[in-house]
């Protein structure tokens, strides 16, 4: 199921949008789920009872007018007759329909009903009649030049052509206890869908599914941990980590010791090490890990650290080799922008075990990396990489220990099914001397205030970053860009500070300069995308602005703005939105980032466009991990009952779930 190119319908230029939806072969396009569905089942007017939202079928009774506003907006206003009843229609933005809109015309409208009005504001108009049923159509996320309807066509050709390939993963005798109905039948139903019950067996399956497959990869790793007999074991000199300790330039908090302790118990001790170390934004997280790699150092081996974004990786270089300074120890940085001769030396002096602590993206995972002794992998941001990367990274040497670090973007009891394969540490207290961020929400209209509170800080010195949530113009949605951004800061303050900007567009040498001028301070204020989002740490930096902060999730702009509050200077963030003020204000009332994840949680789906990853653990492409919970602890006993069934390992059946897991374990 690979190539897109025999799908009907789509050819070299429709395969480069589809790439851009993270659609790159037949089995994307085919789980490429809708994430919502229009109902339209028609809405009797006259009867008060009715939901926000109307789906109201009438004639034509006037002809349209069009009132256009600066910019490119308008208003389209006609009448209809539904069912007798006289309404009038509002719709925004859609002169262009103003052609098809003739009078007598049977159209069906969407929207919402102002009833003393008597108006229909409408989000959409569709010129198929409803009929008797009630439509259920689904809505995809796409992109400029794919529509709905030929994105769900291209769908669904795909499953014509490939529908007998489709295999159903979960065991027989589960898909009959539930009831379920078979893959096959689920995609086509979840794209097509006729009716409601229906619908909802298809998600069911299709979650479950998904969890299930997830948590069989968590309960093997786990099993497969417990049961390995081999692993490093070592002689650690404790005198010199505790040197090493001492010569930090601060003390330690109790939690940073706890871990410490913890994690060196698991260094010394056979198994292997499976650690997560969980603590919010700032609590230092990276000097327990430092620590870590000393100690894996003195006992002789490589250690391997990898970070989610190249800046960070090139950051965690630098303040790493700063504080082995006075430590005769080898470290390299190894991103995937390293050009290719530096890089195959890297490769050799890996290889040769000349370089102790190498740093990196994922191209520390990269098949041709060979290590002479690695004994501890870590990787920073953990909840950026999924498991399967997880795997991936243990898999590097001969059984090295493992070390995550993470800062707990959800809660509690979820962490610990989908981290279920570890044990866990936690830093909770922070270090001494921090003051607390102070949070301000703000309104556009309060911007000169904002730029007053900018000029104070600027004053005594302090850095500021302005994130913008979007580098370039987009038509569709107007946010304030980055270059927009430092246009309008440079004439606010360009006479007297310097203003840099930092994207994921700008080449590698681009984005490096940037930061080291902003870490030594040649940059006042640094203008960046939610590219700063991870690990970035300037102490000097006292203040975060955030512009359309309502586009990010709550647990985005908690780690935002973990990037200042990082010294004993007093550190502001200031959310600028005109929207969603209730949920921002919980942003106002804690810092505490455990709180935050709950509550993003349980709003979640509220327009958080950007705050939802990508990539990583939380992310399913259909199940949710908070409303579909019940669900993944079925997953977890079922997939653990399978795994430790005596018929698992050599049963027909269960062949491409083998296959799942031992693709999990070796290198792709
Ligand atoms: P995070 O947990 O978010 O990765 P970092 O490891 O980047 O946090 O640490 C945040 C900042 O706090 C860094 O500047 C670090 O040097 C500093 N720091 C870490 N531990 C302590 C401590 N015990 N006392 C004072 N400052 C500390
Ligand atoms: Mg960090």
């Amino acid at each position: 199921m690979t190539d897109l190119s025999k799908v009907k319908g789509i050819g070299s230029k429709t395969i480069l949008i589809l790439q851009k939806l993270g659609i790159n072969n037949i089995s994307d396009l085919i789980s490429y789920y809708p994430y919502r569905y229009e109902i339209l089942a028609r809405t009797d007017l006259s009867n008060p009872n009715y939901d926000d939202r109307v789906v109201v079928e009438g004639i034509i009774e006037s002809i349209p007018t069009i009132a256009r506003f600066k910019g490119r907006m308008n208003r389209m206003t006609f009448r209809v007759n539904a069912n007798g009843l006289i309404t009038n229609v509002v719709i925004f933005n859609r002169a262009f329909l103003k052609n098809q809109l003739k009078l007598g015309r049977n159209i069906v409208i969407i929207g919402k009903y102002d009833r003393p009005k008597n108006t229909i504001v409408a989000s959409n108009i569709k010129f198929e009649p409803l009929g008797d049923k009630i439509k259920i159509e689904p809505v995809y996320h796409t992109t400029n030049g794919l529509s709905n309807k030929m994105l769900n066509n291209y769908i669904n050709n795909a499953l014509e052509l490939y529908q007998n390939a489709i295999e159903d993963l979960i065991p027989q005798y589960i898909m009959e206890a539930y009831h379920f109905i078979s893959k096959k039948e689920a995609f086509k139903i979840i794209h097509n869908p006729i009716n409601i019950e229906e619908l909802k067996k298809a998600q069911i399956m299709l979650k479950y599914e998904e969890l299930f497959i997830f948590m069989l990869k968590i309960n093997y790793l786990n099993i497969k941990r417990k049961n390995e007999t081999e692993g490093l074991r070592r002689n650690i000199d404790m005198s010199r980590v505790e040197g090493f300790i001492n010569s930090f330039p601060f003390l330690l908090t109790f939690d940073q010791k706890r871990s410490i302790d913890e994690i060196i118990k698991d260094l010394r001790e056979r198994p292997r090490m499976n650690r997560l170390l969980q603590g919010d934004v700032g609590s230092g997280k990276t000097i327990v890990a430092v620590v870590a790699m000393y100690t894996n150092y003195l006992s002789g081996y490589q250690t391997a650290l990898m970070a989610p974004t190249e800046i960070l990786a090139i950051q965690h270089y630098h303040t790493i080799k700063n504080l082995f300074k006075d430590i005769d120890i080898n470290i390299e940085l190894l991103t995937s922008n390293v050009e290719r001769k530096k890089r195959q030396k890297i490769y050799e002096e890996i290889a040769k075990g000349e370089i102790d602590i190498i740093i990196g993206t994922h191209a520390l995972i990269q098949e041709e990396l060979k290590y002479q002794n690695l004994g501890l992998v870590i990787t920073d941001e953990q909840h950026r990489f999924g498991v399967n990367q997880r795997a991936n990274l243990q898999n590097k040497g001969y059984m090295p220990d493992v070390l995550y670090m993470s800062a707990t973007p959800i809660p509690r009891t979820y962490a610990l099914t989908i981290y279920g394969d570890m044990d866990i540490s936690n830093i909770k207290t922070m270090p001494s001397g921090r003051k607390e961020v102070t949070t301000y929400l703000k309104s556009t209209k309060e911007l000169t205030e904002v730029l007053e509170l900018m000029w104070k800080e600027l004053q005594q010195n302090h850095q500021i970053y302005v994130i913008a949530p979007l580098i370039e113009e987009s038509d569709k949605i107007d946010l304030t860009n980055v270059n927009l951004l430092k246009e309008k800061m440079e004439i606010a303050f360009g006479k007297k500070y310097n203003i840099g900007i930092l994207h994921g567009k700008m080449s590698n040498v681009e984005k490096e300069r940037a930061m080291k001028q902003f870490e030594n301070n040649k940059i006042n204020i640094l203008i960046s995308t939610t590219i700063v989002e991870v690990g970035i740490d300037v102490p000097n930096a006292t203040m975060m602005v955030i512009f359309d902060a309502h586009r990010f999730g709550l647990s985005t702009l908690h780690q935002l703005r973990g990037r200042v509050g990082r010294s004993h200077l007093q550190s502001y963030a200031i959310l600028i939105s005109d929207k969603e003020s209730e949920r921002l204000k919980i942003m106002e009332q804690t810092n505490d980032g455990f709180a935050i994840s709950e509550a993003d949680f349980n709003l979640r789906g509220s327009g958080d466009l950007f705050g939802v990853r990508q990539s990583g653990d939380m992310v399913f492409k259909i199940a949710d991990i908070k409303k579909d919970f019940k669900i993944l602890l079925q997953a977890k006993e079922d997939s653990m009952k399978l795994l430790t069934s005596d018929s698992f390992d050599h049963t027909d059946e269960y062949f491409s779930l083998r296959k799942i897991l031992m693709e999990l374990t070796h290198l792709n």
